[in-house]
């Protein structure tokens, strides 16, 4: 591991300053992927700023928002009772990701920053475009097994880990920042990017920008949820396909759908087209199925991961059978 400086932050004005003036910072908090990738030499950051002691770790119902501090760990999120109650869905993707161990670590904001597990990622002595831009993909004519089949480029087929990330979509969730220009919100939606030519850059998110919370709108999605994970191990996974499914059923109807995918893209992969076919057709198996088949179009495959375009619509009933017998 390289040598680094450490510093604790005690105030976010401070940690936000001296991460945006130097370009070899980076905040740490629960540092489940970051340390891992500081051992393997992917990541090199020359300071680090501990951001734990900082205020953002409530979880609190304010008006019609669940707010959740982006330091609130993993682990007490999908344990607290508020987000049972009102997002169960979160609950469930949460307790999908990683291992018991790691939930109790990593942060609800550090989650969202995981970066892709490619292993040509990991591996410094391969080209990869997103650790060393312009050195290639080694994915791209390699073992993509694991890669996208919906929104990837030339330069990087990776897809992105999170599985919290994928019901946040799901659920409409925006993501409270503060930064050198002060405050903003982001739609969850619009946190990740798609490669494009820059797959450096997993987010929008601007140099010294800090994730301080998420707000999740009340909905009524707190029955009939599903997040079905395809994995190769039953735990301390990532997905192969995930998909986070929510319905709002009067009677056998659907009222209203949400439907977001893991596993598949560059970013967690809503696929709304799928979920307004849902809208006012009987939850069964016909409409689930016609349902997949909206959500898989355009999708492609490479050498490697041409099992994703069965697996992927598979996974899509899974989850909305299991949303609705809930
Ligand atoms: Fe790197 Fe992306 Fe290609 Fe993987 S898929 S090798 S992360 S550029």
């Amino acid at each position: 591991m390289n040598q680094f400086q450490y510093v604790r932050a005690t105030k976010p004005q401070g940690a936000i300053d001296v991460v945006a003036k130097d370009p070899n910072a980076k905040f740490i908090a629960g540092g489940t992927n970051l340390v891992d990738l500081m051992k393997r030499g992917v990541m090199t950051p020359q300071k680090l700023v501990d951001i734990n002691r900082l205020p953002f770790n409530k979880i609190e119902h304010q008006g019609n928002t669940l707010h959740i501090g982006a330091l609130a760990l993993n682990s007490t999120v999908a344990d607290d009772p508020q987000v049972q109650a009102a997002q169960p869905l979160l609950a469930k993707a949460l307790n999908a990701g990683a291992s018991a161990q790691l939930r109790n670590m990593a942060t609800v904001g550090g989650n969202m920053l995981q970066r892709t597990r490619c292993s040509y990622f990991y591996d410094t002595t391969m080209p990869c475009n997103k650790r060393e831009p312009g050195t290639g993909c080694g994915a791209l004519e390699g073992i993509n097994r694991m890669h996208a089949i919906f929104g990837f480029s030339d330069k990087c087929i990776a897809v992105h880990p999170s599985d919290m990330s994928v019901a946040l979509v799901a659920l409409d969730a925006t993501v409270l920042v503060s930064g050198p220009q002060g405050d903003r919100r982001i739609p969850m939606a619009e946190l990740h990017r798609l490669p494009g030519d820059t797959p450096e850059k997993d987010t929008n998110l601007a140099p010294g920008e800090l994730i301080t919370a998420v707000g999740l709108p009340d909905a009524p999605f707190t029955k009939h949820v599903s997040y079905y994970k395809v994995r190769e191990r039953a735990s301390y996974a990532f997905a192969l396909v995930s998909a986070a499914a929510a319905l709002d059923l009067d009677g056998t109807t659907i009222k209203s759908a949400r439907l977001a995918l893991g596993g598949v893209a560059h970013k967690p992969w809503r696929v709304q087209a799928a979920e307004q076919a849902l809208v006012g057709q009987p939850a069964t198996e016909a409409s689930f199925r016609r349902a997949a088949e909206v959500a898989m179009q355009g999708a492609k495959a490479f050498k490697y991961n041409a099992y994703k375009l069965r697996l992927a619509p598979n996974t899509i009933v899974q989850a909305l059978r299991t949303a609705a017998a809930a």
